[in-house]
């Protein structure tokens, strides 16, 4: 019978799949390559099949309270003059926007009772048999457990051991992103400030308390020699990419350059034909990364709940679990993998024309939302 599960990552899926097999009767562990808590990430919503999970977790308090109070999308020119605005202030009853570091920071909080959770640490070999799976760590002694499941995110460590370099299952859409608290003072507005040049996006969204998180989105061709885990490259790019840059650029360049902290990634999407084999299998970004503007933090949730449920059904055969997972999962991912190009040439629009056409949209969805709003 399954009992011991690994969980390798601790972002929102991993400590969400502990907190749901722990209370299914599994003892999970989970280990986070990270030496704690990461405090970057743009904000990210909770809503969809996420917003039950949350609640079930008795999480909602604790969100609302760390959610942001956004009431708008405003884009400013290069002196930083509001050129449109899309109203946000909808009602939001079945979903919260949080930065995600608060996210994952409340979820794991809400398992850490109930889970052994092992800091600074990664899985570096496995090998499985009908019974279970061997795990070899970087650091700790090695142990066995009954299965492993990979919420190690887009990079993640758990594929490529069990199914091959990342190069053939991720795929680099042509943006990057990288992400970085900052202070209050670079948006005290309770919009999000938004300013677009052909291929490049930068914003500030504003938080609770007294910070900021600066997101800076832009078109580019794979880096060669692109290394996720290398800061010091990380920075390099950036300021290439926004070199002459109006508005608050210069300002978040300088604070690019001092980050102790800043989210780099590619904005890529993660495809497998299988998310198991045997005893081990993925979940989140590590299985179906539906990239920026897919809600992946949202299907991440709602996935784990899944396969802590399958599981729990299948106890006796967990292989059967795992796959009555990604029968059902897939369901919600594939869709929203498919809406990329679209998001993307909205959000990031690659030429002057577009950033025009973009800004001057925003002010027809407002119009649009104040007469939906009268008719209500
Ligand atoms: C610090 C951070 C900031 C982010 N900011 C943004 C953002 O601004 N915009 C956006 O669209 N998405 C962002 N993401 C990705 C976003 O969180 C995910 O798309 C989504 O929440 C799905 O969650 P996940 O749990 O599958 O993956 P993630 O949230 O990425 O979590 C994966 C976890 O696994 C850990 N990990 C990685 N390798 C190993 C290993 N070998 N062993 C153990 N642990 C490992 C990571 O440290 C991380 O904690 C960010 C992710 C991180 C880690």
């Amino acid at each position: 019978m399954t009992q011991t599960v690994l969980i390798s990552g601790a972002g929102v899926a991993g400590p969400t799949l502990a907190y749901w097999l722990a209370r299914n009767g599994f003892t999970p562990t989970i280990v986070e390559r990270a030496a704690g808590q990461r405090s970057s990430g743009n904000p990210v919503d909770v809503r969809g099949p996420a917003f039950p999970v949350a609640e079930k977790m008795g999480l909602l308090p604790r969100l609302r309270a760390a959610a942001t109070a956004t009431t708008g999308l405003a884009f400013v020119d290069a002196q930083g003059r509001r050129k449109s605005r899309v109203d946000l202030s909808v009602n939001r009853a079945a979903e919260v926007e949080v930065p995600r570091a608060d996210l994952a920071a409340i979820i794991t909080d809400a398992v850490s009772g109930s889970a052994e959770i092992v800091y600074g640490d990664s899985i570096s070999a496995l090998s499985q048999d009908g019974s279970g799976v061997d795990v070899t760590f970087e650091r700790g002694a090695p142990r066995r457990f009954d299965l492993v499941i990979g919420t190690d995110g887009q990079h993640s460590t758990v594929r490529r051991l069990v199914w091959g370099p990342e190069t053939d299952f991720v795929t680099h859409r042509g943006l990057y992103v990288a992400t970085l608290p900052v202070e209050r003072e670079l948006n005290p507005t309770t919009d999000v400030l938004l300013y677009g040049m052909p291929g490049r996006l930068a914003s500030v969204h504003p938080v609770r308390g007294d910070g900021g998180i600066a997101a800076l989105i832009w078109r580019g061709r794979p880096v060669p020699g692109y290394d996720h885990r290398d800061t010091a490259q990380h920075k390099r790019i950036v300021e290439q990419a926004y070199a002459g840059g109006g508005w608050l650029v210069p300002e978040l360049i300088e604070r690019v350059r001092d980050a102790g902290d800043l989210y780099f990634d590619t904005v890529s999407q993660v495809r497998l034909d299988t998310w198991s084999r045997g005893r081990i299998g993925l979940l989140g970004d590590a299985a179906s990364s539906v990239s920026l503007f897919g809600e992946g933090s949202s299907l991440a949730m709602a996935g784990a709940y899944t396969l802590a449920r399958t599981l729990a059904e299948h106890r006796d055969r967990p292989e059967q679990g795992l796959k009555a997972y990604e029968h059902e999962h897939r369901k919600l991912t594939a869709p929203r993998q498919n809406g990329f190009a679209t998001a993307a040439t909205l959000m990031v629009p690659a030429t002057r024309f577009g950033v025009a056409l973009r800004d001057n949209g925003a002010r027809l969805v407002t119009g649009w939302q104040r007469l939906k709003a009268a008719v209500r």
